[in-house]
């Protein structure tokens, strides 16, 4: 994919600060105002215009009107202002207004055909574009959005990570999952990739935490919503903190440094990676020879008529492995969930034998 980013390679991080809504011209002054006196080095403001809600009746955004307010108050610092589209009307509107960049929302990442609308309408415009992860965790969608705007010959972009919906209540609003956004990075490797701490804590208290296991994840940048009065914010008012605490909460982040694979200097790194990958090798060699006993298994089971999963030495291999895991300071859900992997590729071992035999 040809990818240029617009994130200046020396700008760790990368910082996108602004309101959830603009709700009214004096707050997105105010707000910017503030922000700028807190945070000279801010790099895009954003703001939202056309709010998705959940559900209807809630604050859905000033509309067009916004567009005016955030474009003057960040011209007047010299900086470029970011908002969210999710149809033509808006990219048109945006562009018109000079808004410097785009950014698709979650429950647009989630649509071919509005992903799809937008790029059409982009085509031929020189302008970046952030897309956030689609509601659920599907990084082909996510990738598919990437994909359907550079065909469409935009290639400024960055990817945001929010979060993901989930059914069950968690400490997040919306769960990191963050293999996600790794896997993204490793398949998509120039794709710059920004966290939105807001919108996965969905609370204040914890905004700190998650960004900082951002840096320490490599991030390109953050998005934190600040208002200038959180608690009377219009939307989104328990994730919001004030361009102060905003300042205090980056002055808190520790940035460490980024491990070249070839650097000389970390020799004794060196050393425990080289330990890591041949750790790794034993584990792969065996499985593998684990696969092949199972598959020695699915013979014979074929052989004498047996199904392939047996529930209760199931359950016994769990409870084996769970004890002897967490006597060796491993956790269940690690252990849970990995055990089920290797059973689930056990039984597709045990399957294509049972198959097998059967073709023949
Ligand atoms: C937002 O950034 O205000 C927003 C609506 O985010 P998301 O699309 O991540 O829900
Ligand atoms: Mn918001």
């Amino acid at each position: 994919m040809q990818i240029d980013s617009f994130i200046p390679a020396d700008k760790h991080p990368y910082l996108i600060a602004g309101p959830c809504s603009a709700e009214t011209e004096t707050q997105v002054n105010q707000t910017i105002d503030e922000l700028m006196k807190c945070l000279p080095q801010l790099d895009l403001i954003r703001a939202g215009i056309w709010k998705p809600r959940t559900r209807p009746n809630a604050f859905e955004g000033v509309g067009q009107v916004g567009l005016t307010w955030l474009k003057e108050a960040a011209t007047r610092y010299g900086k470029p202002c970011t908002v969210e589209v999710a149809n033509k009307a808006h990219v048109e509107a945006a562009l018109a207004a000079g808004i410097d960049v785009l950014w698709i929302g979650a429950r647009s990442t989630v649509s071919p055909f509005i992903v799809q609308e937008i790029a059409d309408v982009l085509r031929g415009v020189d302008i970046p574009v952030m897309v956030k992860n689609p509601v659920n965790p599907d990084i082909d969608l996510w990738i598919g959005s990437f994909e359907r705007l550079e065909k469409a010959g935009v290639t400024k972009l960055a990817a945001i990570h929010r979060g993901f919906s989930s059914y069950t209540k968690t400490e997040y609003r919306n769960k990191p999952t963050w293999e996600l956004p790794i896997e993204l990075k490793r398949r998509l490797p120039n794709v710059p990739i920004i966290c939105d701490p807001s919108h996965i804590c969905g609370r204040r208290d914890t905004l700190q935490k998650v960004s900082q296991k951002a840096m320490d994840l490599n991030f390109d940048g953050l998005m934190i919503e600040s208002h200038i009065s959180p608690d009377l914010a219009w939307s989104d008012a328990k994730q919001q903190i004030t361009p102060e605490q905003l300042a205090h909460l980056l002055s808190q982040l520790v940035y460490r440094d980024n491990v070249t694979l070839e650097g000389e200097e970390h020799a004794s790194l060196n050393e425990l990676r080289s330990k890591i990958d041949r750790i790794d090798n034993y584990i792969i060699e065996l499985l593998a020879e684990r696969m092949g006993v199972s598959e020695e298994i699915g013979i014979y089971k074929a052989a004498n008529n047996l199904k392939i999963y047996q529930p209760e030495r199931w359950a016994i291999i769990v409870d084996r492995c769970l004890k002897i895991g967490s006597a060796n300071g491993l956790t269940e859900p690690f252990l849970l969930k990995l055990m089920q992997q290797i059973h689930k590729e056990s039984i597709r071992h045990q399957t294509q034998v049972m198959n097998r035999d059967e073709e023949m």
